[in-house]
């Protein structure tokens, strides 16, 4: 952590060259101490153009989360949610598991995740001002048994949100990417706290690529997408806001009726829904077979050679064949 680097980073958001002498007088520090503050940002993944001369550049302008905005984006159900927006954490998924009194509808957001977390111990790529990523703590009277088709339900809202942006094309995949394009635009991980008994919390964790560099894109191992590259422009504050609004709503049906009342809304959503796929098991083995649908709780229905095989998400992966 450098106290400075983000302060930097502000006055660097608008793409413009800032001297390192400028820079120094407004924040009353010495040259060297701008140095170190900007190298650290280096140490982020964060590219900084210094050029003799002219000082420090961001390689084009970005924008910073703003609460405020997001919580104007929210709407009426704003006073549910208690926000936060943090600089420089490992992963925002991290920190709620580990604050074991986080409120009901704590939701962090972080402009840089250091370690951002997928499935199964994979990593989240994401990037300061290219990508959103925030985690979202929801407590259930339930126990966590009740809670499968959670990760299918938090998929609707996304639905919700990015075709409400008018990006129809997004779709989701078993059990829970969004994809456009058969490439992936967001992940979804959620962790669960408490007993199976209840009462219980999810830590639903969500990173969406905005406008991700190429470079960076690139050289994400498997096909990768981001919101620019549809040309709907939306802005990252009404983007959260609108979708912690659709989670709002859509877990608390969740809570009332379990994934049954939001099934038939999110098969209409599967990209795979009556396709051949490939069911990638633990044991490395693949499973190949048709989507016929999903079952009351999130498990996925495939016809395969030896008949009807229920695949429930832990360990498994789906791939298009
Ligand atoms: P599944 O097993 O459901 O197919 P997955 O392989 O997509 O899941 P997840 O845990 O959902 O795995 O997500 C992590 C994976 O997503 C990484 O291993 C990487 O392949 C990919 N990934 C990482 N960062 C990004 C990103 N910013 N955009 C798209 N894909 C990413």
């Amino acid at each position: 952590m450098n106290a400075l680097t983000f302060p930097i980073l502000r006055l660097l958001a608008d793409g413009k060259f800032h001297s390192g002498e400028d820079l120094a007088q407004q924040f009353k520090v010495t040259r060297a101490t701008i140095w170190n503050a900007v190298n650290h940002a280096e140490t982020l993944g964060i590219e900084v153009f210094s050029v003799r001369g002219r000082g420090y550049k961001l390689p084009q302008a970005i924008e910073f989360l703003d609460e405020n905005e997001v919580l104007k984006a929210i709407g009426e159900q704003r006073a549910w949610f208690k926000l936060e927006v943090l600089d420089e954490v490992a992963s925002t998924n991290t920190i709620l598991m580990q604050s074991k009194h986080a409120a009901h509808a704590t939701c962090v957001a972080a402009h840089v995740q250091t370690s951002g977390k997928g499935r199964r111990g994979r990593t989240w790529v994401s990037h300061l001002g290219s990508s959103l990523t925030f985690s979202l703590l929801w407590r259930f009277q339930c126990g966590a048994a009740a809670l499968s088709g959670l990760s299918l339900a938090v998929g609707v809202a996304l639905m919700r949100t990015l075709h409400g942006f008018g990006i129809n094309q997004a779709q989701l995949k078993w059990p829970n990417d969004v994809l456009i394009d058969s490439k992936k635009l967001a992940g979804i991980l959620i962790e669960l706290q408490g007993d199976m008994e209840g009462p219980s919390a999810a830590v639903i964790g969500v990173g969406v690529n905005l406008n991700l560099p190429k470079n960076v894109l690139h050289n994400i191992d498997q096909p990768a997408i981001d919101l620019a590259s549809t040309s709907v422009p939306i802005d990252q504050n009404e983007l959260l806001g609108v979708l912690l609004k659709h989670l709002a709503d859509v877990l608390s049906g969740f809570e009332q009726q379990g994934f049954i009342g939001l099934r038939d809304e999110w098969l209409s959503h599967h990209a795979y829904h009556g396709k051949p796929v490939r069911m990638h098991l633990p044991d490395g083995r693949d499973v190949q077979g048709v989507v016929k649908s999903v079952a009351e709780d999130g498990i996925l229905l495939v016809e395969t050679a030896l008949g009807l095989q229920r695949f429930s998400a832990g360990e498994i992966s789906l791939r298009g064949v």
